[in-house]
């Protein structure tokens, strides 16, 4: 097969106005950032992806981003569909392996926003390593991590972060061990930033996102969202909206609570907040203060990339 492919967004393809934050003849703020000429999209009717990618471009809208300078990158999953549904310079990379892709862009050109979107099963399973370890370096990277407590796309097998005792296709007498912390686990790794909210609070992730984008350092948003299809159905939660009511109901507001107090379990409560904010150097910052001592003047600092 030798099939063509186009890569520009739906928006220059359209022949509309260049900068999607002035388009006139959008009848929706979020149209310019979504390539409608791949919808429909896969996802499931009550899932909470779409509902991040709507807050994700609200942010953008009113952080008002240089979006030549934004890049967004995916692994593999459901949430890994993210990449390929923005218009914008996005890589939809292998499973697990969107953080060492993002670490290089960053490092090859610091100019970058670098985006991580990814799911918890490709972030804290096969990219773990990648998460605890970019963390520990304070890389530069904005990670958002939807975590539906399961793996979606492969069919509902438990996860690193599926709460005990929740049902699943690999345990269907319920699961017996404990599940990964998220926001304890980058906290110790040395995150400087470190939020968790739900799908339910809209207006707290997109704060959050424009929050990230001004950071210096490893930034890492949780948001708990529903997969209605397997990890609903399956633990008797009901459909999108239910759980909507459930997040509702369940989230409790811990802004600074220490991360080892915040793990979740099937059905109490749902710590949310911004939990982390501090500052310490970025790992490339480091890196070139190392350079200038060990080496003095043979050291050149790399310019900007000037690749298209
Ligand atoms: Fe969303 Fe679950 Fe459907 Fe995947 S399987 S699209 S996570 S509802
Ligand atoms: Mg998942």
């Amino acid at each position: 097969m030798n099939e063509e492919v186009d890569f520009q967004p739906q928006h220059a393809k359209d022949g509309r106005a260049g900068d999607p934050y002035e388009c006139a003849e959008c009848t929706n703020p979020v149209e310019p950032f979504l390539r409608s000429d791949r919808m429909p999209h896969i996802w499931c009717p009550g899932c909470g992806i779409g509902t991040t990618v709507n807050c994700f471009t609200r942010a953008l809208i009113d952080s008002k981003v240089d979006l030549d300078k934004l890049v967004v990158v995916s692994g593999i999953g459901c949430t890994g569909r993210v990449a390929g549904y923005v218009a914008l310079d996005s890589f939809h990379t292998t499973h697990g392996r969107a953080i060492p892709f993002a670490t290089g862009l960053k490092l090859a050109n610091p100019n970058l926003t670098v985006v991580v979107y990814a799911g918890d099963g490709d972030l804290s399973a096969i990219g773990g390593n990648h998460l605890i370890h970019a963390a520990r370096r304070n890389i530069d990277l904005k990670v958002i991590c939807v975590n539906n407590m399961i793996y979606g796309m492969t069919g509902g097998q438990t996860a690193p972060t599926t709460p005990e005792h929740a049902t699943t296709s690999t345990n269907p007498y319920g699961t017996f061990e404990a599940g990964f912390n998220l926001p304890h686990l980058v906290d110790a790794a040395g995150a400087v930033y470190v939020a968790r909210w739900t799908t339910f609070h809209v207006r707290q992730v997109a704060r959050s996102m424009q929050e990230a984008f001004k950071k210096k350092g490893f930034s890492f948003i949780e948001i708990i969202s529903p997969c209605p299809t397997l990890y609903q159905r399956r633990n008797k939660m009901g459909d999108g909206l239910d759980a909507m009511k459930y997040y509702k109901q369940m989230s409790k507001v811990k802004n600074g609570a220490p991360t080892g107090e915040v793990g979740l379990t099937k059905t109490g409560e749902i710590p949310v907040g911004k939990f982390v904010d501090r500052d310490r150097p970025d790992y490339r910052s480091l890196m070139v203060h190392q350079f200038q001592e060990s080496l003095g003047e043979e050291y050149v600092e790399m310019g900007e990339c000037s690749c298209s």
